[in-house]
């Protein structure tokens, strides 16, 4: 960022934070007094701030940008919405059905689905039909994973504060106060890619479990991957205890393929929940599956609830069925997936050539960039890779006009707009933000 930015998006802080706590809307976007991003408009795959510099944005509002920001084939068909039908009744639309049979298409493993307003929703809505359709408790979850800020999902391992030498597992600690103990009671958590740890949850409380939860490819943690044995034994042991498999495909769903990450990896959850890329930016989320399971949403006694007021509302549906026919019809992923792996290319070659050992992680569509010379396989890996250099290459990345989150358990996103940047300016960009790096 130019030193002409800093004091216009200082000021702009300043007078937020006298109306909301750290002046920001949703806390991940505090990035400091100075450097807190403030933005005017974004188009394509880029982002323009408060000053009018502009940036390639390969953060990409943490994934759901997946044709580029204001697709006009999305944003004409919402306009079209709001000016002649509106955009809630309270009542069904003929919309809930078209874009279930979209998703379906895509994902043949979803039988059926409902719709949420996030990715947060999308998990609360899986959980509870899981817990009601198993009449068990216990939720099992993947350090470094993310389901999104409601109490349960709040738990997780310090691996921050975490010694890589001890054998020890790391603490488990919440994100932070206002989280009751209670919420802990059902929660486990695991060490991704480690059957150990899993056969070990299982044999002292599989009685009780009532789901796996499990981003397969982590967009919380530098897209590091289960395996697809590891995948394979997470599915063997939910069959054999009658605990659902549920995967969180919030950032893999029309991301990484066109049927996510069960496609990728062959194997089929029991529910999955969808969000982000679903509507290429607009607030659409949904989570569905087995028949037999998502019924158990029902009125009575023994049924699961769920609804909400903007639940399946009409600009978050449009986007869905916009993006989602785009995504089926063109070779949009395609060209994510090319794209992703010629900028993956191009970063490579720069590590090189200052001899830096590195790692990908992740598909092309949403990679993860890793210091060290082993492919991370679970978080605590994570905390063993060079992690402090990755924050200042990717600072000065942001400085020369390359948007990214400035933490590699973030990964790079990618989206269809991006074919048109140009890849020797990035590649001169990133040498020049890798030398000020280690210098
Ligand atoms: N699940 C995953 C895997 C996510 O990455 C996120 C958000 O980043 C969520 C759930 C929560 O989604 P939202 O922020 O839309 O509530």
């Amino acid at each position: 960022m130019t030193d002409h930015h800093k004091p216009h998006g200082a000021e702009l802080l300043k007078e937020a934070q006298e109306h909301m706590p750290l002046g920001v809307a949703d806390s991940y976007r505090y990035w400091g007094q100075e450097d807190t991003v403030f933005v005017k408009s974004v188009k394509g795959c880029t982002l323009t701030d408060c000053d009018g510099q502009e940036f390639v944005d390969f953060r990409l509002a943490y994934g759901p940008i997946i044709l580029g920001y204001r697709d006009r084939r999305v944003d004409e068909a919402v306009i079209k919405c709001i000016t002649e039908s509106g955009t809630i009744s309270g009542f069904s639309s003929e919309l809930d059905a078209q874009v279930i049979s979209l998703v379906k298409s895509l994902c043949p493993h979803i039988e059926k689905m409902r719709f949420a307003n996030s990715g947060t929703e999308a998990v609360i809505g899986a959980v509870r039909t899981a817990r009601g359709f198993t009449g068990k408790n216990k939720v099992v979850i993947v350090e470094g994973g993310f389901h999104g800020l409601y109490d349960e999902m709040m738990w997780k391992s310090d691996v921050d504060n975490w010694n890589p030498q001890t054998q020890a597992a790391p603490e488990v600690i919440p994100f932070g106060a206002g989280i009751p103990e209670a919420s802990r009671e059902h929660i486990e958590i695991v060490p991704l890619n480690s059957f150990e740890a899993i056969d070990e949850v299982f044999e002292r409380v599989g009685d009780d479990i009532a789901a796996i939860v499990i981003e397969p490819i982590m967009g919380n943690c530098g897209s590091i991957s289960s395996t697809k044995e590891y995948m394979q034994k997470l599915r063997d042991v939910c069959d054999q205890f009658g605990a659902l498999l549920i995967m969180d495909e919030v950032k893999t769903g029309f991301r990484v393929a066109k049927g996510g990450v069960a496609e990728l990896y062959g194997i089929n959850s029991d529910l999955t929940t969808y969000a982000k890329a679903i509507g290429n930016g607009y607030p659409v989320a949904a989570f569905g599956g087995r028949a037999d399971v998502m019924n158990q949403i029902r009125f009575d006694k023994t049924g699961v609830t769920h609804g909400g007021t903007y639940t399946a509302n009409l600009i978050g549906l449009t986007a869905a069925k916009a993006t989602l026919t785009i995504l089926k019809e063109t070779d949009a992923l395609e060209t994510v997936n090319r794209v992703g792996g010629e900028i993956r290319e191009l970063l490579s070659r720069v590590f090189t050539k200052f001899g830096i050992e590195h790692r990908f992680s992740g598909p092309d569509a949403m990679f993860g960039i890793h210091f060290g010379n082993e492919v991370p396989q679970n978080y605590r890996d994570w905390k063993k890779t060079d992690s402090a250099l990755y924050v200042r290459f990717a600072h000065n990345l942001i400085k020369n006009g390359v948007m990214l989150e400035p933490d590699s358990r973030e990964p790079w996103f990618i989206c269809e707009a991006h074919k048109d940047i140009d890849l020797e300016w990035l590649e001169k960009v990133a040498v020049q933000s890798m030398e000020d790096a280690i210098n």
